[in-house]
């Protein structure tokens, strides 16, 4: 299979090394990509979020799936134009990307398909965001509902913070904020690969969003993470399948928008049940990189089954046994305006655990070039062993000004699910 793979951070640089470890892999490009995935691929210089230039690639390495990383692209109609020109591709139309493009559309897909999510209210002026505010009270939940990465999020307790946050929002043209009520309760993510009708979960993770220890401090993209997740009660995994990913992709369908790609489901188990935070088009980082290095299956079978609408013709897919983490690496100043272009060490020595983000080659040099600059990832037969693993790599690498988080998955032992999320079948 000749793959086109768009992209350049460190999810698609774990996405590269699971398709470049399969012998069904012919070829892969990856555009633009980066220091880590040229190592195993062919770097590409495309905008990945310009679909002509994509289907012109495409047509030029006669490419047999595409698989699109982040987010721009889909919102760019990168997917439609591929679907135009009858080329396979992985990751949702733009109209279908809207899950994760508008928090509001997402809210609406759930109230259609009856998927337990919070409460919410979308405000578009500063009188209706303080509004809302005050009818749910503390902690305060405020989303900015236009894309954001990841980023725009504020979870407070107080509510000066909170309505400085929906301010900022609400300056953009068109700006409109969403104010929640609070979700208690551990957070799972779940990976649903989907055709438009069937949808294949891959094992949950937990993600590490916040930027201090003891998660403390601002949201980020993600600090670390990890996979599986020892704690979660059987059969919640099928839960989640049931009564979220599969209504919603009926959902879309029944739309005419069938969601074909990633769907990741972020979830909180509260003490009142089992809730939707936010849906994903798309790989989330870093869990991915956690997750991919336990896939035994073939990854680009799974992709282009999907991307071909036939799901179901695949048989279970395979996971390698223990625990896998990720620990990212972030530069001075992240999450904030980062400090970049100093330069990284000790790379080469652990790099089979290394999947770049924020890094770029300058004179033969590795510098960082991104707020998060590379994701470190360790395995083992269990947590406390993969945490050894990836903190041991670590170690080796320097990069001056840097910061990481030394708790990620230390407490995944400690972590109780309440009751009311747990399965109702078991
Ligand atoms: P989102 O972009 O919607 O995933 O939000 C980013 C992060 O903010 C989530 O992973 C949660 O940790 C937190 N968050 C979002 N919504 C809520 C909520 N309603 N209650 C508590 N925490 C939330």
């Amino acid at each position: 299979m000749r793959i086109l793979l768009l992209g350049s951070g460190g999810r698609e640089h774990a996405l590269a090394a699971a398709l470049a470890r399969d012998p069904m892999t012919e070829l892969l490009l990856i555009a633009p990509g980066n220091p880590g995935t040229a190592a195993i691929g062919q770097n590409l210089d495309l905008d990945p979020c310009d679909p002509d230039a994509v289907v012109t690639a495409a047509r030029q390495y006669a490419i047999d799936l595409v698989v699109v990383g982040p987010e721009a692209p889909l919102v760019a109609g990168v997917s439609d134009a591929l679907i135009a020109a009858d080329i396979a591709v992985f990751g949702p139309t733009a109209e279908a990307a809207q899950l994760e493009s508008s928090k509001a559309f997402a809210k609406d897909v759930m109230a259609a398909a009856d998927i337990p999510t919070a409460m919410a209210r979308y405000a578009e002026t500063l009188e209706e965001a303080e509004a809302a505010l005050d009818a749910f009270g503390a902690p305060y939940v405020v989303k900015n509902d236009a894309l954001a990465a990841g980023k725009g999020v504020i979870v407070t307790d107080d509510r000066d913070t909170a309505l400085a946050h929906a301010k900022d929002c609400l300056a953009a043209e068109g700006g409109a904020v969403l104010i929640e009520d609070y979700l208690d309760g551990p957070e799972v993510s779940l990976f649903c690969v989907c055709d438009g009708t069937n949808a294949i979960p891959l094992i949950p993770a937990q993600d590490f969003k916040r930027v201090g220890e003891g998660d403390e401090g601002p949201n980020t993209g993600g600090m670390g993470a990890y996979a599986p997740l020892p704690w979660l009660p059987d059969g919640v995994v099928d839960e989640i399948v049931q009564r979220v990913a599969q209504p919603a992709l009926a959902e879309m369908k029944r739309r005419g928008t069938p969601f074909t790609g990633l769907l990741y489901c972020g979830l909180a188990l509260t003490s009142r049940g089992l809730r939707v935070v936010e849906f994903n088009a798309r790989f989330g980082d870093p869990e991915t990189q956690a997750v991919l290095e336990l896939l035994a299956s073939s990854l680009p079978e799974l992709l282009y089954a999907a991307a071909t609408g036939r799901l179901d013709t695949l048989p279970s897919l395979r996971w390698k046994p223990g625990a896998a983490i990720v620990v990212v690496l972030a530069s001075e100043g992240y999450p904030g305006t980062p400090v970049t272009g100093g330069e990284i060490t000790g790379v080469d020595a652990v790099a089979d655990k290394v999947r770049h983000a924020g890094t770029a080659l300058r004179d033969g040099r590795l510098v960082s070039s991104g707020g998060r600059v590379l994701g470190v990832v360790g395995t083992g037969d269990d947590i406390a062993a993969a945490r050894e693993d990836a903190y041991a790599a670590l170690a080796k690498i320097s990069l001056a000004g840097s910061h990481f988080r030394r708790d990620i998955a230390k407490r995944a032992d400690h972590i109780v699910v309440p009751e009311a999320a747990r399965p109702r079948t078991h």
